[in-house]
This record gives structure tokens, sequence and C-alpha cells, in this order.
């Protein structure tokens, strides 16, 4: 006779990510998503607007958490180790603290320490499109003379987190 808890699968792991600092939430990406695994579940789910989570019919299992926060150690991982119909409780705090500072004035490359290889990075599309007027002159597509040689941009890409690099050295190729 078989015994029914041998298939039992009524365990769940609940539990939210918790803030330490709230002036920090900010840094917070929007859509935060909690991924389970383990060697028999590859499972995934997005946190509510209170950062919780709940995963549900799991069995006894080692089990793998993380989160996609980007600012976050993404190798950064909690190991549950959940027995059969338990409950588990896994409250996150984490401190998610923004390593790029937002700084208006050119700094220092981070590796070699001088500013002369160091350009501003510009997310989104950047457009390269310019007009030529009856003078002869540039112009852009408002009629406005364009008298500023291009500025040098590093491309960001398009996606834009409330978290990012802001510059980039080119002698390096590093963001920062
Ligand atoms: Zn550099």
């Amino acid at each position: 006779m078989f015994s029914i808890f041998c298939n039992a699968q009524n365990g769940k792991i609940v539990g939210k990510i918790i803030v330490n600092d709230s002036e920090n939430i900010k840094h917070l990406p929007k859509n935060i998503y909690a991924f389970l695994k383990s060697k028999t579940i590859n499972d995934s789910i997005l946190l509510n607007e209170n950062l919780e989570f709940k995963f549900e019919n799991l069995k006894a299992d080692t089990l793998k958490l993380s989160f996609s926060v980007r600012n976050y150690p993404t190798n950064m991982y909690y190991i549950i180790q959940l027995n059969e119909n338990e409950i588990y409780t896994a409250d996150i705090s984490i401190c998610p603290v923004c390593p790029y500072k937002n700084s208006e004035e050119k700094p220092k490359c981070i590796k070699c320490g001088k500013k002369d290889k160091v350009i501003p990075i510009v997310y989104g599309f950047i457009s390269k499109v310019y007009f030529v007027n009856k003078k002869g002159k540039k112009v852009d597509k408002n009629g406005n003379e364009i008298t500023t040689k291009e500025k040098k941009y590093h491309a960001g890409g398009c996606l834009v987190s409330e978290c990012q690099p802001n510059w980039y050295c080119e002698r390096d190729d590093t963001e920062f």
C-alpha cells in the first residue's frame, strides 16, 4: 500500500523582500522576479506591489531562491531545505544601494583614474539626423542652426532602469 505522503506536494515558500532603508526603495526595479530552482523545479514568479511572493505545491526538496534585482549580486541565492508539507517563510532583507553616482560633472574613471577618455552614456535612441538649410548650414529638425560640434556618446542601449551607469571610459571599456 502506498502512503499518501509519498507524493505530498503541499509545501509552500512564502516571503517578501524587505528593504532596510526606505530611501533605497527607489533603486529597486519595478518588476522583480523570484526564481526557485532545484533538480526538479525551475520556476519564477513576479513579486506583487508589496514585494511579496509565494511558491506552492512543493515537495520536500533542497531549493535555491534568488531574485532578479539588477544591482544586487546576481550570484546571490538562498538555500532552502523544505520539509514535507512545510510552509517556509522567507523574508529577505536587502539594501539595494545603487553603485552608480549620478554626477553632473565628468568624473574620473574608476579604473585608470583619468578623465580624458571619459564620455557620457546615453540611453535610448541617439538621433544623428540633421538638415541643411538654404545657406548650407546644418540645422536641426526645427530649423535651428547646429553650432556645437557633435558630442561623443557611448550608446547604452534602450533599456532604462532606475540604476544604471552614467559614464564610460573608452580606454578601459568601463562603465561607471
Ligand atoms: Zn579609464
